[in-house]
């Protein structure tokens, strides 16, 4: 995944690029990182770690009006400080930096091909490339090879530049990536979620739109679409799991589309039940919405540690495992002796959906009945979402009722794909859901290996 941020015409932008993070934190806690601009100088600031961490001590040395940041987890490349974004880099035409939110898939190919002519890489990623073709790119200015840079690749990319003078910020074509426009006062800011622009206090202005490219200078912002036509598909798991509530993204509130995921969750999947209880902090807007439609009393019977970051989000198997045990601690008082509707957003692996089922259970309940508010999970994610592998994927491999069984459920619902569609309010043409069909809207390329061997290390 990844949260990206810029600000452009601020004294302070460096200060306002870390803040912007923090509200975007849940999309990456790996690594945290800022560039600046001052003049014709770009300063860096990236390190493994939580943004409070890595900017614990102010961003005194990254003085300028202009910024971008970043903050990781990985699904392309190893998770490692040399990851660390934004990369910043400098060729020919001067200092660039690069900010990016989504997955290239055809970037292990690309990277081949400039290796094989010479270059020499220094990260393990698939964005690096990106700044390779903007380097070697023959246009005369920079903003036109950075669009050629983009027009040679394929797969999620909503991505942050900055030179001297100038910050380009580009959605792909399919748009799988969100990203907002803002304004403070007088200066532009960018950022994958609303949620960034209210903690900034930035008027939100729009969301950039699939193939648009905004460049922002000091006369301001000039929009253009260099990738032709496509048709879009905006990642619809952003509104099941990945976005935060309080933002807007693709034109809907997380929050109204997680509640009515949990209505229709409902409807499809009634329990008899006593009370309903979300898996924090995922579940809880669909639990919201599934217990307000079966009139059940809604309680938080699981609560969170939240100085444990999101479980699933660390790389390695075994960290997250016992991540689930330190995260959620049930409330016997609420549990015990009675019939519980646990909801939550998804199942990937498993492993913690059996985990919390046994927390209910050792908590007393009498049965426990799960709810899911996506479809099962079946198909590897392509474009920035930590699911690549399916064979990892336990609804890949076993039925509805096998899984019940694995997690140790009384029963197992998952909302269908109507009832996620419908869901979407306003209706959406189309949105990307391969996790949850198997058909991807951007194909790998015909040698996948070594472009599968690329988002798996992120998982290491
Ligand atoms: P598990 O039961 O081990 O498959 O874990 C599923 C939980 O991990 C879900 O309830 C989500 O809260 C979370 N999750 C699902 N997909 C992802 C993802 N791609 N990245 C991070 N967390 C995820």
């Amino acid at each position: 995944m990844c949260g990206i941020v810029g600000i452009f015409g601020h004294a302070d932008a460096a200060r306002l690029a870390a803040t912007g993070l923090f509200a975007l934190q849940h999309r990456g806690q790996e690594s945290a990182g800022v560039v600046a601009a001052d003049g014709s100088e770009l300063r860096r600031r990236g390190a493994m770690g939580l943004v409070a961490d890595v900017f614990s001590c102010g961003v005194e040395d990254l003085s300028g009006p202009a910024a971008i940041g970043h903050v990781r987890y990985s699904t392309a490349g190893d998770s490692n400080p040399v990851n660390a974004q934004p990369f910043l880099m400098r060729h020919h035409r001067g200092p660039i930096a690069v900010a990016h939110n989504g997955n290239l898939v055809d970037a292990v190919l690309t990277r081949t091909e400039l290796e094989d002519d010479g270059a020499i890489f220094q990260t393990t990623t698939d964005t690096e490339v990106l700044l390779h073709l903007v380097a070697r790119s023959k246009a005369a200015d920079v903003v036109d090879a950075i669009v050629e840079s983009l027009q040679r690749v394929r797969g999620a990319f909503s991505v942050l530049f900055l030179v001297p003078g100038r910050l380009v910020a580009v959605r792909d074509p399919l748009g799988f990536r969100p990203l907002w426009l803002g304004r403070l006062h007088n200066a532009h800011v960018l950022a994958s979620e609303s949620c960034a622009l209210d903690l900034l206090g930035a008027e939100a202005v729009r969301e950039l739109a699939p193939g648009e490219v905004v460049v922002v200078d000091v006369a301001g912002t000039h929009s253009f679409f260099p990738f032709g036509e496509a048709d879009p598909a905006p990642c619809a798991f952003e509104y099941v799991y990945f976005s935060r509530p309080d933002s807007v993204v693709f034109g809907r509130s997380v929050q109204a589309v997680r509640v009515r995921l949990g209505a229709e969750l409902f409807r499809e999947h009634p329990a008899e039940a006593d009370l309903v209880v979300p898996v924090p902090d995922s579940g809880m807007y669909a639990a919201m919405g599934y217990a307000r439609a079966a009139g059940l009393p809604f309680e938080l019977g699981l609560v969170r540690n939240h100085y444990v970051g999101r479980t699933f989000i660390q790389p390695s198997q075994s960290t997250r495992s016992a991540g689930v045990r330190i995260k959620l601690n049930p409330i016997r008082e609420l549990i015990a002796g009675r019939r519980v509707t646990l909801i939550d957003d998804s199942i990937v692996r498993g492993t913690t959906s059996r985990q919390i089922v046994r927390l209910v259970r050792d908590a007393g309940a009498k049965q426990v009945h799960l709810r899911i508010s996506c479809p099962p999970t079946v198909g590897p994610c392509y474009y920035g979402i930590d699911t690549p592998v399916r064979d990892e994927l336990i609804a890949s491999r076993q039925s509805v009722d096998e899984i019940r069984r694995y997690v140790g459920a009384d029963s197992l619902g998952y909302l269908s794909l109507e009832g996620l569609l419908r869901a979407l309010d306003p209706p959406a043409e189309r949105v990307c859901t391969a996790c949850w069909t198997d058909e991807h809207p951007v194909t790998l390329p015909r040698d996948q290996a070594a472009q599968l061997r690329l988002f798996d290390k992120a998982r290491r």
